[in-house]
């Protein structure tokens, strides 16, 4: 018989229907749910506790393929580019070590449709959705890759792909991470970045994660001309959904992503149009210098520029960080792709520790 169920795919809920659907009890579904995500990731036979007839019958109809590892970059600063084979395409995930914790940037498309002009992913056109389980791979076999013992503590969906535009699969997969039976990250930590697609952004809210919004414009007429998506969706509209997302959840705050572009949307002007855009709204801004890719038209600001950027927004009362680059000497930095990648290939096919502890 064909093993046509991916497990992978299942959130709890979606998993206890499918027991359901078999004629099994619902508890068996939190036992393998448990066993595939939250119990020791390096067991090879989620189903070694479950009665013999159940056992075999799993075994003949469901899986959890791992998506093979096609390639892994280690950074000088430790940062680690992993590219999974999905069927014949490539994925990119970065995992971002810190002293306190370790963060995976996870991919949820195969390209992207939205043509930022500064993003090198948006050159390259869009593919395909990624499934759940594609997206749940990529943190179950992180995790996996990490020295005993340590675990991915923050996700951030800011690899390939609009979050937003694969809801479907994205919920879920934000379900199956923050689930107790899951991965249990506390959804504070927990980050789906969008550019903006708005109609999407309310059925987002029905999960406590945290939202970034890629802004990189205080203005229609800029932000027209470096994210297309703007033109259907206008500032007016995504302000409007960003202070309901806010409102009636206590703790919420939006985190806005401003990358620095040089004689672009660096001056002081466009700082103060910031401030009065972002006027009311529980949030901070993230200066992210752009990360320069072959053939982009733009340059990164001077380090000038951004503290002048971030001087003007924090005396605006704009609670305003600037994102450390890391990764860049193997383009493992947001908006980069491999294609082009000059650091050393590890050759680690293995699930052996990747990372220094
Ligand atoms: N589509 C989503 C998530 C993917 S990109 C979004 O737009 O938010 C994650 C972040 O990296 C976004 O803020 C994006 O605008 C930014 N980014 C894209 N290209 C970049 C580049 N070359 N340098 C720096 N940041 C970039």
């Amino acid at each position: 018989m064909a093993k046509s169920h991916n497990l992978l795919n299942y959130d709890r809920v979606a998993m206890a229907d499918f027991f359901e659907q078999q004629g099994e009890k619902a508890y068996r579904a939190t036992q393998v749910f448990r066993r595939l995500h939250h119990d020791s990731p390096q067991s090879t036979d989620i189903f070694c506790d479950l009665p013999t007839a159940l056992r075999t019958k799993l075994a003949q109809t469901t899986s959890y393929p791992n998506l093979p590892l096609a390639s892994d970059h280690v950074a000088t600063d430790g940062v680690c580019k992993l590219l999974f084979d999905v069927g014949g395409d490539r994925i990119e995930t970065v995992i971002i070590p810190e002293s306190n914790r370790t963060t995976l940037c996870v991919s949820s498309q195969v390209g992207c449709a939205l043509a930022c002009r500064f993003c090198l992913t948006g050159k390259q056109g869009f593919s395909r959705n990624l499934s759940t389980a594609e997206i749940i791979s990529q943190l179950r076999q992180a995790n996996r890759l990490l020295p005993p013992g340590k675990k991915i503590t923050n996700v951030v969906f800011m690899g390939m792909g609009e979050p937003l535009l694969n809801l479907d699969a994205v919920l879920s997969a934000l379900k199956i991470m923050i689930d107790t039976h899951g991965y249990a990250l506390p959804p504070r930590r927990v980050t789906v970045s969008t550019a903006g697609v708005v109609p999407a952004m309310a059925r987002l809210a029905t999960l406590p994660v945290a939202l970034a919004v890629s802004l990189h414009a205080p203005t229609d007429t800029l932000r027209d001309e470096i994210m297309p998506i703007n033109r259907k969706y206008p500032l007016d509209t995504l302000m409007a959904a960003c202070h309901r997302h806010i409102l009636n959840r206590s703790r919420a705050f939006i985190t806005f992503e401003y990358v620095m572009l040089d004689g672009v949307n660096d001056s002081v002007a466009c700082a103060r149009a910031l401030i009065r855009l972002l006027h009311g709204l529980r949030c901070k801004v993230n200066l992210i210098p752009f990360n320069i890719f072959p053939d982009t038209p733009y340059q990164p600001s001077p380090y000038e520029a951004i503290d002048r950027f971030r001087d003007v927004l924090m005396r605006g009362g704009v609670m305003t960080t600037v994102r450390k680059t890391r990764g860049n000497d193997i383009l493992a930095a947001c908006g980069q792709l491999a294609g082009s990648v000059q650091a050393r290939t590890m050759g680690l096919g293995s699930e052996k520790p990747l990372l220094r502890a």
